[in-house]
C-alpha cells in the first residue's frame, strides 16, 4: 500500500449543495471513499452550505441520491455547516481577540482602486493593508458603524506541505495577503468553516480537487493560528473534456444522475470514473471488489484528466454484457414500457438476445420494440440487392417449412435457411427473414429473434410480410 497511514483514516467528502451534483463531485467523493475504505478508515459526508442564497434542500437530496446510486456509503451523522455557527463565532473570536484577525471596513473602491494601483505596478493584487493596524478602539468603535468584515493576519514567510498525488508544493504567504475568513463573527467563508470542521471531525486525510490547491496554504496558516495540526492533502487531477479544456457544465453533460437517467450502470461508472486519475496495471476493467484491493493514491496522475464519452459509453455495454439477464431486467425496469414487462418471457429472451448490442438501458427501448409490436415497414425492404424474386420466393418457401412442421429449433432453422441459401444465395435467404421478423435494417441475426418470438408469432410475422409482397 503506497503511504501506509499509521492513525486510523478519516477522509470526508465536502460537497455544497448550490447545484446539480457533478461528475467531478462523484469523482471526488469516489477518490476520498476508496481511500479510507481500502485502509480500513472512516469516510465522512459534509454539507458545506455556508451560502445561504445558493444552497437548497433539492442539491442536497441529490448529494444523498447519487453517492447511494454509487454506493458510496458514509459514517457518522454529517456535518451540515449552516448548523453549526456558534462553533465557528467561538473559533473567530478567539482569533480576534489573540489579534491573529482584525476587522476590515475598506470599501469595494478603495478594494478596487487597491487592486488597479497594484496591478498597474506589475504586482499581484492582494490586500493592501489599510485596516490592519487600527487601534482596538476605532475598530470597536466603526464596527458598531459600518459594514465590515473579518480579515486573517497572514503570517510571512513561505508555506509548504507534502501533497500525495503533486508532491512538495510550496506558496509564499505575501502573496496571499490578508484574506476575508468570515462576513461577520457568526458567518464564516469557506476557507475558515472548512479549518475548523476538518479539525473537529478530526479528518487525517483531505482528498479533493486540484482547483482547491490554492485554499491549502491559506486553510494550513489558519490551522497554525488556532493550533490545530495539518491533515495530509491529495488534490485530484482536474477533469479535462475532449478539447482538453476544463470540464464546464456547458461543454459536457457534467450532472452524475443525468448518466443514470440516460441508462448508465452505476458499476460502469464508478469504474469509469475510477479511471479519471488512477491508472491500474494492467487491464482498465476494475470492479468494486478488485478497486478496494488495489487503489492506491501514488498511482493518480498530476496531469488533467480527459473525460470521454466514447470510453464511458464502452465501459457501460461491457458492464451490460457481463451481467446477468435477470439483474439487468431489474436494471431496465424503469426504462421498459409497461406493456412490455407484462411479456416477461419475451422481455427475458429479448433482453438476452440485445445485451451484447446495447450501450445504455436505454437503448434497449429503442432497439427492441419490435420483439414486442409488429415492426412496420415498406414492402421492397423485404427485397435483398438486385434479388426481389427470390426473397419473395424465400419467403414463401420459409413459410411452408415452418408451417408443416412443430419443430421449431435453432439447428431446424438453420438448416431451413441454408436449404434456401444454397438455391438463391445467403442474402436472398437470410434478409427477408429477418426484415420480416423485425423490420429494421439492422438487428440481431433472425433466427435468434425467431426463437424469442416462437413458431407461432414468426409464422405470423412471414404471412405479414407474403401479404406485404404480394399487395
Ligand atoms: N465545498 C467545497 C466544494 O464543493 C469542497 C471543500 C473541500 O473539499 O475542502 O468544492
Amino acid at each position: 500500500m503506497d503511504s501506509a497511514p499509521k492513525t486510523p483514516v478519516r477522509t470526508r467528502f465536502a460537497p455544497s449543495p448550490t447545484g446539480p451534483f457533478s461528475v467531478g463531485n462523484a469523482r471526488t467523493a469516489l477518490f476520498a471513499w476508496l481511500y479510507a475504505r481500502r485502509n480500513g478508515g472512516t469516510f465522512l459526508l459534509r454539507i458545506e452550505d455556508t451560502d445561504m442564497e445558493r444552497s437548497k434542500p433539492e442539491y442536497e437530496e441529490q448529494i444523498r441520491d447519487s453517492l447511494a446510486w454509487l454506493g458510496l456509503n458514509w459514517d457518522e451523522t454529517p456535518l451540515r455547516q449552516s448548523e453549526r455557527r456558534a462553533v465557528y463565532e467561538k473559533y473567530i473570536k478567539k482569533l480576534l481577540e489573540e489579534k491573529k484577525a482584525y476587522f476590515c471596513f475598506c470599501s469595494e473602491e478603495e478594494l478596487e482602486a487597491d487592486r488597479t494601483a497594484q496591478l498597474s505596478q506589475g504586482l499581484a493584487p492582494k490586500y493592501g493593508g489599510r485596516c490592519r493596524s487600527l487601534t482596538d478602539e476605532e475598530s470597536a468603535r466603526r464596527a458598531a458603524l459600518e459594514p465590515h468584515v473579518i480579515r486573517f493576519r497572514m503570517p510571512q514567510g513561505s508555506i509548504s506541505f507534502t501533497d500525495l498525488i503533486r508532491g512538495e508544493v510550496t506558496f509564499e504567504a505575501d502573496i496571499i495577503g490578508d484574506f476575508i475568513i468570515a462576513k461577520d463573527e457568526r458567518t464564516p467563508l469557506y476557507n475558515f468553516a472548512v479549518v475548523i470542521d476538518d479539525e473537529e471531525s478530526a479528518v487525517t486525510h483531505v482528498v479533493r480537487g486540484e482547483d482547491h490547491l490554492s485554499n491549502t496554504p491559506r486553510q494550513i496558516a489558519l490551522q497554525k493560528a488556532l493550533g490545530f495540526g495539518t491533515p495530509v492533502y491529495a488534490h485530484l487531477p482536474l477533469l479535462l473534456d475532449a478539447e482538453r479544456q476544463k470540464l464546464s457544465k456547458r461543454r459536457a453533460q457534467t450532472s452524475l444522475l443525468a448518466y443514470r437517467h440516460e441508462g448508465y450502470l452505476a458499476d460502469a461508472m464508478f469504474n469509469f470514473l475510477l479511471l479519471l486519475g488512477w491508472h491500474p496495471e494492467g487491464d482498465e476493467i476494475v470492479g468494486r471488489d478488485e478497486a478496494l484491493k488495489r487503489f492506491d493514491l501514488s498511482r493518480v496522475q498530476k496531469a488533467g484528466a480527459v473525460w470521454s464519452d466514447e470510453k464511458l459509453s464502452w465501459m457501460n455495454a461491457h458492464y451490460i454484457r457481463a451481467m446477468e439477464t435477470s439483474a439487468l431486467l431489474t436494471e431496465l425496469a424503469s426504462f421498459v414500457p409497461k406493456a412490455w414487462q407484462e411479456k416477461k418471457e419475451l422481455l427475458a429472451k429479448a433482453v438476452g438476445i440485445e445485451k451484447e448490442r446495447m450501450k445504455t438501458l436505454a437503448d434497449f427501448a429503442s432497439r427492441a420494440g419490435f420483439f414486442f409490436e409488429l415492426p412496420d415497414y415498406p414492402p421492397d425492404m423485404l427485397f435483398w440487392d438486385e434479388k426481389p424474386d427470390e426473397s419473395k420466393e424465400n419467403i414463401r418457401a420459409l413459410h411452408a417449412a415452418l408451417e408443416e412442421t412443430l419443430t421449431f429449433t435453432p439447428e431446424f432453422l438453420t438448416a431451413t435457411l441454408e436449404a434456401r441459401a444454397k438455391e438463391t444465395g445467403k442474402g436472398a435467404a437470410y434478409w427477408p427473414f429477418r426484415v420480416a421478423l423485425s423490420g429494421e435494417q439492422s438487428s440481431p441475426g433472425g433466427i435468434e429473434i425467431a426463437l424469442a418470438l416462437g413458431r407461432e408469432e414468426t409464422l405470423r410475422r412471414l404471412e405479414i410480410a407474403i401479404e406485404k409482397v404480394e399487395a
